[in-house]
């Protein structure tokens, strides 16, 4: 079993680095995975929620919670004055940490 070294305060050298052999957190299987954080953004006009997902996922898993988060994001994210703001930024947020998920597990399989 690959244990998973998250190595946060080195994420340029992370990012060229092979994705780890471990388990998706997500799905279960042993695939080749990497660390990645999404958030969604529920506006209620004056409230607020975060939600967020954490773990090591394999590419697969990866996909789909990036465009689940991203869907939740676009439909329930922007209805309020501090969400309008909130909501692009995890957009980006999710983006680029789904783009450099995606670059660590380029050679991965599905
Ligand atoms: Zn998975």
């Amino acid at each position: 079993m690959g244990t998973v070294n998250p190595n946060p305060g080195n994420a340029a050298s992370a990012a060229n680095s092979p994705g780890s052999m471990g388990r998706c957190q997500v799905c279960g299987n042993t695939r080749q995975t990497s660390a990645v954080k999404f958030h969604h953004n529920i506006g209620m006009i004056v409230l607020r929620q975060t939600r967020s997902i954490q773990g090591n996922m394999c590419k697969t898993c990866m996909r789909s919670k990036y465009w689940e988060y991203m869907g939740k994001n676009l439909l329930l994210g922007p209805w309020g004055i501090v969400s309008v703001i909130v909501t692009p930024v995890y957009m980006v947020t999710n983006t680029v940490t789904y783009v450099s998920g995606t670059r660590k597990l380029s050679g991965a399989l599905e």
